[in-house]
């Protein structure tokens, strides 16, 4: 479609969206709205910055990581943010614009470059505050959903699965494996095994990825999470504290019938439609529209009760958010050995 050279331009258009992403990152957990005030600020002496100070990546080294105004240290996150996005743009565009992969398709180039951006603030939340904001579940889940209707609005044949929307089907998929694993982790051993918004982005990431990806992505993210959490496990047995693990055991586990009513709401998207909904009647403020969100889930989604900047939480709970985002952006990358070797597996079973 593209030179292979034009994976500069996705490199830049990546590094101007991160810098955006480093506004919703700073702004969504804190219950602030992305697109207001319009223009970014430096958070510690509230100066507007000028277009200059906004190039990303750039700005950051030409005034050595610091605010022009006031001289505070940007945060290298900053940076980062920005560079990670640059990156994986820049790598999609290549993969799935520039002809290295068939030749090319613009349609999940888009949708993979939209989710990978998703799935960077995903990461950054859930790693700083345990938060994976529900907005940014919800847009996920739009993506896949509008790839989907192009891909059948171009007849093309992988847009079916199972009979139905191939979204649609992934989606089940991520809600049915995150999901299972929160209700077997609760019914064997009595313990929070995931968190909601886990299955939540499963959802999102398994109607962009449809199937067969989504399911290696699942494969992928459980293997790090069980590698990275057992080492993590094992390097705190020693110096683990006593008197943390029981003050949160007191707590209790939620219970079968509220993860049992949750999972169905998942499946029905209520908590996408309630945001929505909840969302009017905030920005309109009155309460024209009914409280889906409130009503099904017992809690408003746009409270945010102060969010920590250093949460304490269980020493063995690692946010699995962003094993998930890694095994969805290894299932793009890995795209070609993963379906291969999957029909390879099924092939063995059709000859026997
Ligand atoms: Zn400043």
């Amino acid at each position: 479609m593209f030179p292979e050279w034009t994976w500069i331009i996705g490199f830049w258009i990546g590094a101007a969206i991160g810098s955006f992403l480093n506004v919703v990152i700073y702004r969504l957990p804190r219950g602030l709205s992305v697109n207001e005030p319009r223009h970014s600020f430096c958070p510690s002496c509230k100066n507007r910055l000028s277009w200059l100070e906004l190039v990303p990546i750039l700005s950051w080294v030409v005034q050595g990581g610091k605010c022009r105004q006031c001289g505070t240290r940007v945060s290298v996150r900053y940076v980062v943010v920005e560079l990670i996005n640059a990156s994986l743009w820049a790598g999609i565009w290549w993969m799935y614009l520039s002809g290295s992969h068939t030749d090319g398709d613009p349609v999940r180039a888009v949708a993979y470059m939209l989710m990978s951006a998703c799935l960077v603030a995903v990461v950054f939340t859930d790693l700083a505050y345990y938060i994976i904001p529900d907005q940014i579940n919800a847009w996920i889940l739009v993506i896949g959903l509008v790839m989907n209707l192009v891909m059948i609005l171009q007849g093309r044949p992988e847009a079916w699965t199972w009979g139905m929307p191939s979204s649609v089907a992934g989606a089940l998929c991520g809600v049915g494996v995150l999901w299972g694993i929160a209700f077997l982790g609760r019914l064997l051993f009595r313990k929070d095994a995931m968190g909601h918004g886990d299955i939540k982005l499963a959802r999102g990431t398994g109607a962009v990825l449809f199937p067969l990806l989504a399911f290696a992505s699942f494969g992928i993210a459980v293997t790090v999470g069980a590698v990275i959490g057992l080492g993590i496990a094992l390097g705190r047995k020693s110096s683990e504290e006593p008197g943390e693990e029981e003050a949160l055991e007191e707590q209790g586990p939620e219970s079968l019938g509220s993860l049992l009513r949750c999972g169905l709401g998942y499946l029905l998207c209520i908590d996408v439609i309630g945001l929505v909904m909840e969302g009017i009647n905030r920005s309109r403020g009155n309460k024209a529209l009914p409280e889906l969100y409130q009503r099904w889930f017992g809690e408003d989604p746009y409270d945010y009760e102060g969010i920590e900047e250093d949460p304490k939480v269980d020493l063995t709970t690692i946010p699995f958010g962003p094993y998930l985002a890694a095994g969805a952006i290894a299932a793009i990358f890995l795209e070609q050995p993963i379906t291969v070797a999957i029909r390879g597996y099924l092939e063995q079973f059709a000859t026997l």
